[in-house]
């Protein structure tokens, strides 16, 4: 089994939250940051984060103090969709461990728009 980082292990977002490594940000308040991936998997493709981790390296790793911001992401969310002209629809993903492709453990959500997606995923 693969290891999972632990909270304090840091990950590649602390940076890109501490403006270390630059990014292009979409959307920002003072608990998420959005930003743009590098690695774009659509012509919008778009990374909320939370800006304080407190322990969600992961999705599977929420507790109840997490509600509120696990929430705020959701709602982020619709809300760069909006501004990114999203109005055909898009796509949410958290990927989680190993097996769910998940390669940065600070938890994320992306948001993919802009081309027509498929589904099942695989
Ligand atoms: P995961 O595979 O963990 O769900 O997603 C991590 C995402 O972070 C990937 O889509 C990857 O392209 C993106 N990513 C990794 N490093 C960087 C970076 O330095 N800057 C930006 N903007 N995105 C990154």
């Amino acid at each position: 089994l693969a290891a999972t980082p632990s909270d304090d292990c840091p990950t590649i977002f602390d940076k890109i939250i501490s403006k270390e490594i630059p990014s292009t940000v979409v959307y920002e308040d003072d608990k998420v940051l959005a930003f743009r991936d590098i690695t774009p998997q659509g012509p919008v493709h778009i990374l909320l984060i939370p800006k304080v981790r407190d322990g969600l390296t992961g999705l599977s790793k929420a507790e109840e103090r997490h509600i509120d911001i696990l929430g705020r992401l959701l709602y982020t969310a619709k809300l760069v969709a909006k501004q990114e002209g999203l109005a055909e629809g898009f796509r949410i993903v958290i990927n989680d461990g190993p097996q769910g492709c998940q390669s940065v453990y600070h938890i994320h959500v992306h948001l993919i728009g802009g081309r027509q997606m498929n589904w099942p995923p695989g």
